[in-house]
Protein backbone atom coordinates (compact mmCIF):
# COMPACT_ATOMS: atom_id res chain seq x y z
CA UNK A 1 0.00 0.00 0.00
CA UNK A 2 1.19 3.17 -1.18
CA UNK A 3 1.07 6.47 1.38
CA UNK A 4 -2.42 7.72 -0.39
CA UNK A 5 -3.56 4.51 -0.63
CA UNK A 6 -2.68 4.18 3.63
CA UNK A 7 -4.23 7.34 4.18
CA UNK A 8 -7.65 7.57 1.67
CA UNK A 9 -7.90 3.84 3.51
CA UNK A 10 -7.55 5.17 7.71
CA UNK A 11 -10.11 8.24 6.74
CA UNK A 12 -12.66 6.71 5.29
CA UNK A 13 -12.78 3.42 8.03
CA UNK A 14 -12.57 6.33 10.50
CA UNK A 15 -15.53 8.28 9.09
CA UNK A 16 -17.36 5.12 8.61
CA UNK A 17 -16.70 4.30 12.46
CA UNK A 18 -17.87 7.88 13.64
CA UNK A 19 -21.06 7.26 11.54
CA UNK A 20 -21.75 4.42 12.98
CA UNK A 21 -21.16 5.23 16.84
CA UNK A 22 -23.80 8.07 16.04
CA UNK A 23 -26.14 5.52 15.15
CA UNK A 24 -25.18 2.97 18.20
CA UNK A 25 -25.27 5.65 20.41
CA UNK A 26 -28.63 6.92 19.45
CA UNK A 27 -30.18 3.29 19.95
CA UNK A 28 -29.59 3.72 23.68
CA UNK A 29 -31.92 5.62 25.21
CA UNK A 30 -34.77 2.83 23.89
CA UNK A 31 -32.12 -0.02 24.86
CA UNK A 32 -32.29 1.64 28.39
CA UNK A 33 -35.71 1.52 28.41
CA UNK A 34 -36.56 -1.75 27.94
CA UNK A 35 -33.72 -2.99 29.91
CA UNK A 36 -32.50 -5.07 26.91
CA UNK A 37 -28.56 -4.97 28.02
CA UNK A 38 -30.28 -7.62 30.79
CA UNK A 39 -30.45 -9.93 28.28
CA UNK A 40 -27.08 -9.52 27.25
CA UNK A 41 -25.49 -9.64 31.28
CA UNK A 42 -25.14 -6.71 31.38
CA UNK A 43 -25.75 -5.08 34.79
CA UNK A 44 -26.34 -1.31 33.51
CA UNK A 45 -26.68 0.34 29.83
CA UNK A 46 -23.45 1.30 30.78
CA UNK A 47 -21.46 -1.54 30.96
CA UNK A 48 -24.05 -2.47 27.45
CA UNK A 49 -22.60 0.51 25.77
CA UNK A 50 -18.83 -0.21 26.90
CA UNK A 51 -18.88 -3.31 25.53
CA UNK A 52 -20.45 -3.27 22.69
CA UNK A 53 -19.86 -0.08 21.81
CA UNK A 54 -17.05 1.65 23.22
CA UNK A 55 -18.41 4.53 24.76
CA UNK A 56 -17.86 6.26 27.61
CA UNK A 57 -20.22 6.61 30.82
CA UNK A 58 -20.53 10.64 30.28
CA UNK A 59 -21.61 9.58 26.53
CA UNK A 60 -23.78 7.28 27.33
CA UNK A 61 -25.34 9.74 30.12
CA UNK A 62 -25.66 12.98 28.27
CA UNK A 63 -26.91 10.27 24.91
CA UNK A 64 -29.68 9.81 28.08
CA UNK A 65 -30.22 13.11 29.11
CA UNK A 66 -30.82 14.67 25.71
CA UNK A 67 -33.51 11.63 24.60
CA UNK A 68 -35.38 12.92 27.62
CA UNK A 69 -35.01 16.81 26.74
CA UNK A 70 -35.71 15.90 23.32
CA UNK A 71 -39.32 14.67 24.30
CA UNK A 72 -41.76 17.71 23.13
CA UNK A 73 -39.08 17.85 20.21
CA UNK A 74 -39.39 15.50 17.46
CA UNK A 75 -37.10 16.87 15.10
CA UNK A 76 -34.50 17.19 17.47
CA UNK A 77 -35.72 13.37 19.00
CA UNK A 78 -35.80 11.71 15.21
CA UNK A 79 -31.91 13.49 14.67
CA UNK A 80 -30.46 11.87 17.67
CA UNK A 81 -32.71 8.71 17.93
CA UNK A 82 -31.77 7.57 14.08
CA UNK A 83 -28.15 8.60 14.74
CA UNK A 84 -27.78 11.55 12.25
CA UNK A 85 -26.21 13.59 14.44
CA UNK A 86 -23.70 13.52 17.14
CA UNK A 87 -24.89 13.83 20.86
CA UNK A 88 -22.28 16.36 21.12
CA UNK A 89 -23.75 18.48 18.22
CA UNK A 90 -26.74 18.54 20.02
CA UNK A 91 -25.90 19.36 23.43
CA UNK A 92 -24.88 22.56 21.89
CA UNK A 93 -28.14 23.73 21.07
CA UNK A 94 -30.64 21.68 24.23
CA UNK A 95 -30.15 24.94 26.02
CA UNK A 96 -32.19 26.88 23.41
CA UNK A 97 -34.43 24.13 21.96
CA UNK A 98 -38.31 24.51 22.09
CA UNK A 99 -40.91 22.97 20.69
CA UNK A 100 -41.23 26.09 18.69
CA UNK A 101 -38.16 26.30 17.45
CA UNK A 102 -37.50 22.40 16.95
CA UNK A 103 -37.68 22.14 13.39
CA UNK A 104 -35.23 24.88 12.34
CA UNK A 105 -32.96 23.44 14.99
CA UNK A 106 -32.91 20.49 13.61
CA UNK A 107 -32.15 22.06 10.25
CA UNK A 108 -29.23 23.46 11.63
CA UNK A 109 -27.31 20.62 13.58
CA UNK A 110 -28.13 18.70 10.39
CA UNK A 111 -26.01 21.52 8.56
CA UNK A 112 -23.72 23.06 9.96
CA UNK A 113 -20.31 22.62 11.25
CA UNK A 114 -20.07 22.04 15.46
CA UNK A 115 -18.19 25.50 15.64
CA UNK A 116 -21.03 28.00 13.92
CA UNK A 117 -23.82 25.80 15.98
CA UNK A 118 -21.61 26.74 18.87
CA UNK A 119 -21.86 30.60 17.03
CA UNK A 120 -25.64 30.13 16.17
CA UNK A 121 -26.66 29.24 20.17
CA UNK A 122 -24.64 32.27 21.09
CA UNK A 123 -25.98 34.65 19.01
CA UNK A 124 -29.44 33.40 20.14
CA UNK A 125 -28.76 34.22 23.62
CA UNK A 126 -27.27 37.60 23.14
CA UNK A 127 -28.77 39.94 24.74
CA UNK A 128 -26.85 43.65 24.42
CA UNK A 129 -23.57 44.41 23.63
CA UNK A 130 -21.61 44.51 27.10
CA UNK A 131 -20.57 47.83 28.40
CA UNK A 132 -16.84 48.59 26.59
CA UNK A 133 -13.89 50.78 27.83
CA UNK A 134 -13.07 53.70 25.26
CA UNK A 135 -9.30 53.30 24.01
CA UNK A 136 -8.88 57.44 23.77
CA UNK A 137 -5.21 58.20 23.48
CA UNK A 138 -3.74 61.27 25.84
CA UNK A 139 -3.88 63.87 23.28
CA UNK A 140 -7.72 63.31 22.07
CA UNK A 141 -8.50 62.55 25.76
CA UNK A 142 -6.95 65.71 26.83
CA UNK A 143 -8.49 68.02 24.33
CA UNK A 144 -11.78 66.40 25.04
CA UNK A 145 -11.21 67.39 28.75
CA UNK A 146 -10.18 71.02 28.45
CA UNK A 147 -13.27 71.71 25.56
CA UNK A 148 -15.32 70.37 28.94
CA UNK A 149 -13.76 71.95 31.19
CA UNK A 150 -14.75 75.11 28.78
CA UNK A 151 -18.18 74.46 29.49
CA UNK A 152 -18.72 72.45 25.80
CA UNK A 153 -20.60 70.07 25.06
CA UNK A 154 -18.30 67.41 24.43
CA UNK A 155 -21.12 64.85 23.64
CA UNK A 156 -22.53 67.08 20.87
CA UNK A 157 -18.90 67.21 19.28
CA UNK A 158 -18.38 63.26 19.04
CA UNK A 159 -22.11 63.04 17.73
CA UNK A 160 -21.35 65.55 14.92
CA UNK A 161 -18.23 63.96 13.89
CA UNK A 162 -20.18 60.83 14.11
CA UNK A 163 -23.11 61.62 11.96
CA UNK A 164 -20.48 63.20 9.51
CA UNK A 165 -18.58 59.60 8.90
CA UNK A 166 -22.24 58.28 8.23
CA UNK A 167 -22.95 60.68 5.67
CA UNK A 168 -20.13 59.88 4.00
CA UNK A 169 -19.94 56.22 4.02
CA UNK A 170 -24.04 56.54 2.71
CA UNK A 171 -22.98 58.86 0.22
CA UNK A 172 -19.93 56.91 -1.27
CA UNK A 173 -22.59 53.81 -0.71
CA UNK A 174 -25.31 55.78 -2.68
CA UNK A 175 -22.85 55.89 -6.05
CA UNK A 176 -23.58 53.85 -9.24
CA UNK A 177 -21.78 50.55 -9.26
CA UNK A 178 -21.35 48.46 -12.56
CA UNK A 179 -22.58 44.65 -12.93
CA UNK A 180 -19.28 42.90 -13.80
CA UNK A 181 -18.23 39.31 -14.21
CA UNK A 182 -15.15 39.52 -12.07
CA UNK A 183 -15.34 38.48 -8.79
CA UNK A 184 -12.37 41.37 -7.85
CA UNK A 185 -13.62 44.35 -6.25
CA UNK A 186 -12.02 47.83 -6.57
CA UNK A 187 -9.93 49.01 -4.30
CA UNK A 188 -12.33 51.71 -3.75
CA UNK A 189 -14.97 49.24 -3.09
CA UNK A 190 -12.44 47.35 -0.91
CA UNK A 191 -11.31 50.76 1.71
CA UNK A 192 -15.35 51.20 1.81
CA UNK A 193 -16.29 48.06 3.12
CA UNK A 194 -13.00 48.55 6.05
CA UNK A 195 -14.63 52.09 6.62
CA UNK A 196 -17.53 51.03 7.46
CA UNK A 197 -17.32 47.69 9.11
CA UNK A 198 -13.40 48.02 10.26
CA UNK A 199 -11.69 45.10 10.75
CA UNK A 200 -14.10 42.48 12.52
CA UNK A 201 -17.03 40.11 11.61
CA UNK A 202 -20.53 43.01 10.93
CA UNK A 203 -22.34 40.62 13.56
CA UNK A 204 -22.47 43.11 16.11
CA UNK A 205 -22.50 39.77 18.93
CA UNK A 206 -18.91 38.80 17.30
CA UNK A 207 -16.21 40.34 18.51
CA UNK A 208 -13.91 37.60 15.20
CA UNK A 209 -11.50 39.32 13.16
CA UNK A 210 -13.66 39.29 9.43
CA UNK A 211 -12.33 36.87 7.47
CA UNK A 212 -14.92 36.21 3.92
CA UNK A 213 -16.81 39.23 2.71
CA UNK A 214 -20.28 37.92 2.10
CA UNK A 215 -22.44 39.07 -0.82
CA UNK A 216 -25.94 39.07 1.11
CA UNK A 217 -27.21 39.21 -2.36
CA UNK A 218 -25.92 36.53 -4.59
CA UNK A 219 -23.20 37.76 -6.45
CA UNK A 220 -24.24 34.88 -9.39
CA UNK A 221 -27.17 36.66 -9.70
CA UNK A 222 -26.74 40.43 -8.69
CA UNK A 223 -23.33 40.32 -10.77
CA UNK A 224 -22.57 43.42 -8.63
CA UNK A 225 -19.80 44.74 -5.71
CA UNK A 226 -22.53 47.17 -4.62
CA UNK A 227 -21.16 47.76 -1.02
CA UNK A 228 -24.92 47.78 0.45
CA UNK A 229 -25.27 44.43 -0.09
CA UNK A 230 -21.52 43.37 1.11
CA UNK A 231 -21.34 42.13 4.66
CA UNK A 232 -17.33 41.27 6.31
CA UNK A 233 -18.12 38.08 8.16
CA UNK A 234 -15.88 35.49 10.02
CA UNK A 235 -15.66 31.69 9.35
CA UNK A 236 -18.27 30.74 11.45
CA UNK A 237 -21.26 33.72 10.26
CA UNK A 238 -20.07 32.95 7.00
CA UNK A 239 -21.33 29.21 7.62
CA UNK A 240 -24.32 30.39 9.08
CA UNK A 241 -24.91 33.52 6.30
CA UNK A 242 -25.13 30.26 3.84
CA UNK A 243 -26.83 27.21 5.98
CA UNK A 244 -29.73 29.34 7.00
CA UNK A 245 -32.47 29.87 4.61
CA UNK A 246 -32.86 33.04 3.12
CA UNK A 247 -36.60 33.15 4.48
CA UNK A 248 -35.55 32.33 8.02
CA UNK A 249 -32.39 34.72 7.95
CA UNK A 250 -33.92 37.71 6.87
CA UNK A 251 -36.57 37.26 10.14
CA UNK A 252 -33.74 36.66 11.95
CA UNK A 253 -31.32 38.60 10.82
CA UNK A 254 -32.74 41.85 9.86
CA UNK A 255 -31.55 44.02 12.72
CA UNK A 256 -27.97 43.26 11.62
CA UNK A 257 -27.78 43.37 8.19
ZN1 LIG B 1 -20.81 34.16 1.29
ZN1 LIG C 1 -18.78 36.43 13.35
Amino acid sequence: MNDKELLVKAIYFGKSALEWKKKFTGLLPEIHKRELYKQKGCGSIFEFAAKFGGLSNDQVRLALKLEEKFTEMPKLHEALVNGEVSINKLARVVSIATPENDLELSEIVKNMSKSAVETFVRDEKFTGLPGQELSLNEEVRSRLVELQEKGIDINEIISAALNKREEEIAEEKGMPVEETKSRYRSTKIEKLVAKEHGTKCSIPTCKKPSEVIHHTQTFAISHSHNPNYLAPLCKEHHEIAHAINLKVRAKRLKNFW
